[in-house]
């Protein structure tokens, strides 16, 4: 049986690596996507996998979006909140927009999307999900007192729902990933980017395929005594 896991965030960077070894898994991946149409249209030519637009910081706009994948796909069993965005800044500089848009995007979307879809899942007594948290959701990061409370405030929520999900063969667990290359990071300036890679103990950034596999590993049948958990993958930058 092939489980639909939806992915959001999953047409570029570390989603889209998420879907490609989710379909070679043999799961029926779904990936969402905000705005970028040309990305997204590109990455179902070469993936094959379906592409849902539909902005994920809207409450109404993922009950709408998950119930059109589910018509077209089946019930989802796995979802990964990946989708996620960095408006970067020092508190006395960043505006509420910044804020909100970042608190909304990558944490009140986790409400989002789980709301969508747990009904279902506890109703089938199976459900997999995985929060796509960050090292400076952990360790904290200069400029970024949005995206570093977004993301702590994701590894707390997995905790929570985890709770909530374990006698309903749901499993809920978070991966903080280190700096991984993807636009994201080709974003941050070359000089402060070698300041990074200078930090992390294996020497490189990390590969998409480096969060990807993990996921793999979190939604499979047999992991579920895998619940609560909050998986470091960061080339050792930083440890707990
Ligand atoms: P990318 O910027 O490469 O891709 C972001 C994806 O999220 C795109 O598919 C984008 O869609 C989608 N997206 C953004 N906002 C929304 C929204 N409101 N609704 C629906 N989809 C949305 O990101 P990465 O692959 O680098 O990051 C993926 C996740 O991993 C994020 O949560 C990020 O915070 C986290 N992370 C990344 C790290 C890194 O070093 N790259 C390190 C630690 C954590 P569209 O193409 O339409 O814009």
């Amino acid at each position: 049986m092939s489980r639909v896991a939806v992915v959001t965030g999953g047409t570029r960077g570390i989603g889209e690596e998420i879907c490609v070894e989710l379909k070679e898994a043999g799961y029926k991946p779904a990936a969402v996507y905000a705005g970028n149409d040309s990305a997204a249209r590109d990455f179902t030519a070469r993936t094959g996998v379906p592409a849902f637009k539909f902005d994920v910081s809207d409450f109404d706009a993922c009950q709408k979006g998950v119930a059109e994948i589910q018509k077209e796909l089946g019930p989802v069993e796995v979802l990964v909140n990946n989708a996620g965005i960095t408006r970067d800044g020092t508190m006395h500089k960043m505006t509420f927009e910044q804020w909100d848009a970042v608190i909304q995007t990558n944490l009140a979307s986790c409400f989002n999307m789980c709301k969508a879809v747990i009904e279902g899942m506890r109703e089938r007594e199976f459900g997999r999900i995985v929060n796509i948290g960050s090292v400076n959701g952990r360790a904290g990061q200069y400029g970024q007192v949005n995206y570093a409370a977004a993301k702590s405030g994701i590894h707390g929520f997995t905790k929570a729902l985890a709770l909530e999900g374990a006698g309903k063969g749901i499993t809920v667990n978070a991966i903080a990933p280190g700096y991984v290359l993807t636009d994201m990071v080709r974003a941050v300036p070359e000089r402060v980017l070698e300041k990074i890679v200078a930090t992390i103990p294996v020497g490189r950034l990390g590969d998409p395929k480096d969060i990807a596999r993990a996921v793999t590993f979190l939604v499979a049948d047999d992991a579920g005594f895998v619940t609560g958990s909050t998986l470091d993958i960061n080339g050792g930058q930083h440890m707990y």
